[in-house]
């Protein structure tokens, strides 16, 4: 008998920059690879070993304003002055197949598709750092970002984190393994939701037609 298909989730990951996100994000892609990983576009500049069509689209600040226009993105904000934003073709595309899709993007981006019509399939999860004095520990261990910018970065985290609560989910991120397995079960408990598997009366309709036939 055929599994229920189920539309495509959007998992909103969030946090301040340093609180361990893209390692959680680049864990869940490994567990389940056919999650596609939402690559934003961004004019900021990329960073040493980043590639453009695989971390962002890198992206000039005409080129960026030109997908905008045309209506390209499903959200957009400035962060940290730059522009970043999410292209809308590819998520409707993995939405309409039933693939779940992982963002990594700001509190303003959430806010974005919470308040869209894709609201319904939304799955928003904040990440929070166990310290402010661990946040900055691991921001200054990335060492990609001059002094100027990681305090930048500082002064912006207060700012995301006063969005936890807009959150579905929050994750406290005191342990890496243990924070994996807290997401893996939020989003194995997810798809599980019986208003998210539209085809599931079409499956019992079959498990009773087995009945019948006994
Ligand atoms: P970074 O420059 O460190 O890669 O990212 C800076 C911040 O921008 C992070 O909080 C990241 O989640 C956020 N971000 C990345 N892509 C997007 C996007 O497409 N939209 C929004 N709203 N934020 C994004």
């Amino acid at each position: 008998m055929q599994t229920p298909r189920r539309r495509g989730l959007l998992i909103i990951l969030s946090s301040p920059s340093g609180a361990g996100k893209s390692t959680l994000a680049r864990r869940l892609m490994q567990w389940d690879p056919t999650l596609r990983f939402s690559v934003s576009a961004t004019t900021r500049q990329p960073r040493s070993g980043e590639t453009d069509g695989v971390e962002y689209f890198f992206k000039t600040r005409s080129e960026f304003a030109a997908m905008v226009e045309a209506d390209g993105m499903l959200e957009h904000a400035e962060v940290f002055g730059n522009f970043y934003g999410t292209p809308k073709g590819p998520v409707e595309a993995a939405m309409a197949q039933g693939r779940d899709t992982l963002f990594d993007i700001d509190w303003q981006g959430g806010q974005q598709i919470r308040r869209s019509s894709l609201a319904k399939d939304v799955v928003s999860i904040f990440i929070l750092p166990p310290s402010i004095a661990d946040l900055e520990a691991r921001l200054r261990t990335r060492a990609q970002d001059s002094d100027e910018v990681i305090a930048g970065r500082m002064a912006k985290s207060r700012d995301e984190i006063s969005h936890w609560g807009e959150y579905d989910y929050v994750i406290i991120n005191r342990d890496v393994d243990a924070a994996e397995a807290e997401l893996k079960t939020i989003l194995t408990a997810e798809r599980a939701r019986a208003d998210r598997q539209p085809s599931l009366n079409d499956f019992v309709r079959g498990l009773n037609a087995e009945f019948d036939a006994r």
